[in-house]
């Protein structure tokens, strides 16, 4: 692999890895939708399918779009491969049917994405994978879990909603002194912020739904790590079962990396000001949020984190109906589950997300009734506070 950008920073990265520029010589990134790709002659095309020779195939495990996406991702996480999929889930399906077997046991954060929850619990299981489930920011409960056949550790830090963090770095030796792979979702970061396999975690997931694309346009995932994991095992899953990314999400998520590094900024930026402004409201009785002083892991997150990121909650008095009535009161912000856009979004993890839990299980994960989510946006701060206070007052 062409890895002259080793010497370069982030944002170089995002802006100048990928691109084979075509005998055109246009200057961005060219879209090639192509399903197939033409052979000089049948011994060619021989020589590839034999692997023999290097090149496009079949767009369902490579084509030029894709491929300039996955090895920019690769370079901005500093991973060797990067495999791109169809979406978030679908890369967390592929990396367990590469790397997992029947009889195999998984250890996964309590507090991940619940579809994540369902993949490992409901369907995994129906193949002889077991798994466990464990509170994220306790080391012993990861430790205590652990059995002879763990294969994987699986986290995502921040947690969502109450901004939980890991220690992945002390994660990553766990994982490694008992045999086993430590994965992170590098979801709520991303590698502006945050470079997992830096830190020792040898997978790294993506949505790149969130803030990858950054402007809520099209559904994608990624997996990355070195050559063999990533490369071969997982790529394999890839080529034979088919969840792929296409070239035109591949060419939005290009655009959305080339600003990653800016927006994750101004997002980590804009939500300090919005966490520190509603921990000084009466109406609200406590925020959640990686970059306050209050933060339980303020200190792990400045080590680990670059920035501490645009998503947060907090609680408000009252309850669920307190909560419901600031959300029902914004004009700007959108009332929907999503994350990770240039839009503010707010939602009431208690009723939605977190829906299905019971009140014993809210009580466990701290998802309480008068919990509001939001995903502080790129809108002007003093709208988006405009927004909060009108509900906030209401309360
Ligand atoms: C959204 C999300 C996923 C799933 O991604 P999709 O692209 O929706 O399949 C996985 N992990 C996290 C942390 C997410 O927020």
């Amino acid at each position: 692999m062409y890895n002259e950008y080793e010497t370069w920073g982030l944002a170089t990265r995002a802006i100048r890895t990928g691109h084979q520029r075509t005998q055109e010589g246009e200057h961005a990134e060219a879209i090639f939708p192509t399903s197939s790709f033409v052979f000089a002659s049948a011994a060619e095309a021989a020589a590839r399918f034999g692997g023999d020779q290097e090149g496009n195939i079949y767009s369902r495990f490579t084509n030029p779009t894709v491929r300039t996406f996955e090895e920019r991702l690769a370079a901005m996480e500093g991973g060797e491969r990067c495999v791109a999929t169809a979406s978030g889930m679908s890369a967390i399906l592929a990396t367990c049917m590469g790397l997992l077997q029947s009889g195999d046991h998984v250890i996964c954060s309590r507090s991940v994405f619940g579809t994540t929850t369902m993949l490992f619990s409901k369907y995994m299981s129906k193949f002889g994978v077991a798994c466990d489930f464990v509170p994220l920011s306790d080391p012993d409960a990861w430790q205590g879990a652990l059995r002879d056949n763990t294969r994987l550790l699986f986290l995502e830090t921040p947690s969502n909603p109450l901004t939980e963090v890991a220690d992945i770095a002390a994660l990553a030796r766990l994982a490694h002194a008992n045999g086993a792979l430590l994965a992170v979702d590098n979801c709520f970061c991303t590698p502006a912020l945050q470079q997992p396999l830096e830190l020792g975690a040898d997978i790294v997931i993506h949505s790149a739904t969130k803030y990858l694309d950054g402007q809520g346009r099209c559904v994608g995932g990624a997996v990355v790590g070195d050559a063999k994991t990533v490369g071969e095992e997982v790529f394999g899953v890839l080529r034979t079962a088919g969840p792929t990314m296409s070239p035109f999400n591949a060419w939005v998520f290009l655009k959305g990396l080339e600003t990653l590094k800016l927006r994750m900024q101004a997002h980590s930026a804009a939500a300090t000001e919005v966490a520190r402004w509603l921990e000084g409201h009466p109406a609200v009785r406590r925020v959640h949020y990686p970059g306050l002083e209050s933060h339980p892991q303020h200190e792990l997150v400045a080590r680990q984190q670059r920035a501490p990121g645009g998503i947060l909650s907090f609680e408000v008095r009252g309850g669920r109906e307190a909560a419901w009535r600031l959300i029902d009161s914004t004009r700007i912000l959108s009332i929907t589950a999503n994350l990770g856009d240039t839009r503010t979004t707010i939602t009431h993890p208690g009723s939605t997300t977190h829906g299905r839990l019971n009140d014993q299980e809210k009580a466990a994960s701290g998802v309480s009734d008068g919990l509001v989510r939001i995903s502080v946006g790129l809108e002007d701060i003093q709208d988006i506070q405009g927004d909060l206070l009108r509900g906030l007052e209401r309360i």
